[in-house]
């Protein structure tokens, strides 16, 4: 090997080449993970691009190969690391946005991870009938325990509510006139739009009222041959307050009779439970609903009621059997690994135990008393963890609010204690970086200049790993 100083045009010779560089022992553990091919495209992309750098910065004299080798291996573990650092990751959740759609909405219950490890992820029951040794119906229990807990019919389970919302007007309006009051014309978090989802389906929209008041009169006026669905959408992340006016869901539902179309309730969040104890009274229960006589209603799997990702339908058996024999349903169904953690979730409610298993409930119905208490007991313990580095931090408790988040209120909160963290060493921005590139990534929120913890969203069982974050995040504003 030359280990002279070449010079520029020559330089480049110096460049090792691929194969040389697969060899590095770096780069051979990369290979274990990343796989052969994976591996050979980063090694390329890298010496073609230190090779450009090296074209393009002029007067660069001299250029060792071993030394360039080693500029390309570290370039590649970074950009491994990269990769690697994109796959679906654990994370503490301690902003306080308890249904944070970024972050994957609702955390599983224990009984519903269990479902899903333990009975799900292998070969399981999901269309087959243990009893009878054949192809069984899919979705059996679950639609039962939907009809149990909401008073309705029948039951079916799509993809996610936006799926849902599709396929009950594509299925029942295509070509027809869907019914909706201006003041429902919303769009919810994550791109749904009602306007986008309806034109797409088919149905020809029919707005009535204004955006702040409209009358069971503007719907009846509105109602033609065409008209296939009256259409109620819970504005889930939007307020109008003041001089508002919308019609009672039973007399919608009259109104929907005795003129034979469908009065369909897209409900968003899916409250199973009154929620007006933990400061949701918004939340339309879907039982009052079904009760108060609407024909179809869906809501969401992982939003209030705290399951995986799903759209559920509940609502006439007539209507759901329609929707069952579609081919839409084929495109949209869930898998055995939804059905389960689902199956598990629902279990909860039917054993009137939702606030205190389903982590959704338990993180809204923490009071902020008990979230003062375990944030003092915390802090003391990262304190006394911070060994050499006392006073690198400083950690104070304050009084703020915690989001419901996922498309329930705007301005729905619940009052909370959290942790701020500040260093005069350090930006809160820094900290802020340095805690979200912790393993596992920590998720903080940054308010005026100021790093803010939740324990609300926090599980207990993640705590040691959130001390283990702060205690690093010391160590290094205490060394920079
Ligand atoms: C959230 C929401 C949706 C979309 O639900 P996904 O499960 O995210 O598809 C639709 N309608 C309403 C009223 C919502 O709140």
């Amino acid at each position: 090997m030359n280990q002279s100083p070449t010079p520029s045009a020559s330089a480049l010779e110096e460049l090792p080449s691929i194969d040389e560089v697969l060899r590095h022992e770096v780069v051979q553990a990369i290979r274990l993970n990343a796989g052969e091919k994976r591996t050979i495209e980063i090694v390329r992309s890298t010496v073609a691009k230190v090779r450009r750098e090296m074209r393009e910065a002029s007067g660069v004299a001299t250029a060792l190969r071993s030394d360039l080798t080693e500029r390309i291996v570290s370039q590649i573990a970074a950009h491994w690391n990269d990769v690697s650092a994109r796959r679906t990751r654990k994370v503490i959740n301690a902003t306080g946005v308890v249904i944070h759609t970024n972050l994957g909405r609702a955390p599983l219950s224990a009984a519903a991870v269990d479902a899903v490890s333990r009975e799900a992820a292998g070969y399981a029951t999901v269309e087959y009938d243990i009893e009878a040794g054949q192809r069984g119906k899919r979705g059996e229990y679950v639609e039962k325990l939907l009809c149990q807990l909401t008073g309705a019919e029948s039951a079916i389970v799509v993809n996610n509510c936006a799926a849902a919302a599709y396929m009950i007007l594509s299925v029942f309006a295509k070509g027809r006139d869907v019914v909706i009051s201006r003041g429902e014309l919303v769009e919810i978090g994550g791109d749904f739009r009602v306007p986008d989802v309806l034109t797409e389906s088919g149905a020809t929209l029919r707005e009535v009222g204004t955006t702040n008041r409209t009358k069971l009169r503007d719907y009846a006026n509105a109602i033609g041959e065409r008209t296939a669905i009256l259409l109620r959408v819970h504005p889930s992340n939007y307020r109008i307050t003041g001089f508002t006016e919308m019609p009672q869901i039973e007399d919608l539902a009259r109104l929907a009779r005795e003129n034979k179309v469908i009065l369909y309730e897209d409900s968003g969040s899916g409250a199973l439970i009154d929620l007006a104890a933990i400061g949701l009274a918004d939340e339309p229960v879907i039982s009052e609903s079904i009760a108060a006589g609407a024909d179809l209603v869906s809501f969401s799997g992982d939003k209030l009621l705290g399951g995986p990702q799903a759209g559920l339908i509940v609502g006439r058996r007539d209507l759901i059997d329609a929707l069952r024999k579609n081919p839409l349903y084929r495109a949209m169904r869930v898998s055995k690994l939804t059905y389960a953690a689902l199956e598990a979730t629902l279990d909860a409610y039917a054993r009137d135990a939702a606030l205190e298993e389903i982590p959704v409930q338990r993180m809204l119905a923490a009071t902020e008393e008990a979230l003062e208490t375990r944030a003092r007991h915390f802090v003391k313990r990262v304190i006394s963890q911070f060994g050499s580095f006392q006073n690198v931090l400083n950690l104070e408790i304050l009084a703020g609010e915690s989001v419901v988040g996922g498309g329930a209120g705007p301005d729905i909160s619940g009052e909370t204690k959290l942790i701020a963290i500040s260093a005069a060493k350090l930006s809160s921005a820094s900290m802020e970086r340095i805690l979200r590139k912790n393993s596992p990534p920590i998720i903080s929120r940054l308010q005026n200049d100021r790093v803010l913890l939740d324990l609300r969203t926090v599980n207990e069982c993640e705590e040691e790993e959130l001390i283990a974050g702060l205690v690093q995040l010391a160590e290094t504003a205490g060394s920079s």
